[in-house]
């Protein structure tokens, strides 16, 4: 199966990508876009129950998600790191960073965003979440296995 590495957000994996291109238009049903049609609701964010639920908050302003992206990608940003979604928008996109290492970036982004989300709904409908450690452990395992494929297939192509 061909895939299209480089198409909008870089990613392997349709499903990632369609949470993360609903994110990045502000479209996930978050609690302060719900609460705006429905004032009763609880805006709290289910993953830290300390501030109001938004899409800044889970990705990754929320202590639960922070923690998440920082261990996926302090190593790869260093002094970059930033866990501010405007932010980290920019520096994804910026076409001036080495190629292998944007991938990388962006396909953790999705992932992150994906497995954070997941969580957070499993919350929300009263099934048990995994806990944070099992949360970065599977993502970083996703962004690994999808970094070793890319390299089996460089060495094959
Ligand atoms: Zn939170």
């Amino acid at each position: 199966m061909r895939r299209d590495v480089n198409g909008p957000g870089g990613s392997g994996s349709p499903k990632f990508a369609f949470v993360a291109w609903l994110a990045a238009r502000d479209r996930l049903s978050t609690m302060d876009r719900i609460s705006k049609w429905d004032h009763r609701v609880d805006e709290t964010c289910v993953l830290c129950k300390r501030e109001p639920e938004s899409r800044n908050h889970l990705f990754f302003e929320c202590v639960f998600s922070a923690s998440v992206w920082e261990h996926l990608t302090k190593g790869i940003l260093l002094s970059n790191h930033s866990n501010v979604w405007q932010d980290i928008v920019f520096i994804i996109s910026d076409e001036r960073m080495e190629g292998k290492k944007r991938y990388c970036l962006r396909y953790a982004f999705q992932a992150a965003i994906h497995a954070i989300w997941r969580e957070r709904n499993k919350i929300r409908h009263n099934e048990k979440a995994l806990p944070i450690t099992a949360v970065m452990k599977m993502v970083e395992k996703g962004v690994r296995n999808k970094l070793s494929i890319l390299r089996t297939k460089r060495v094959k192509g």
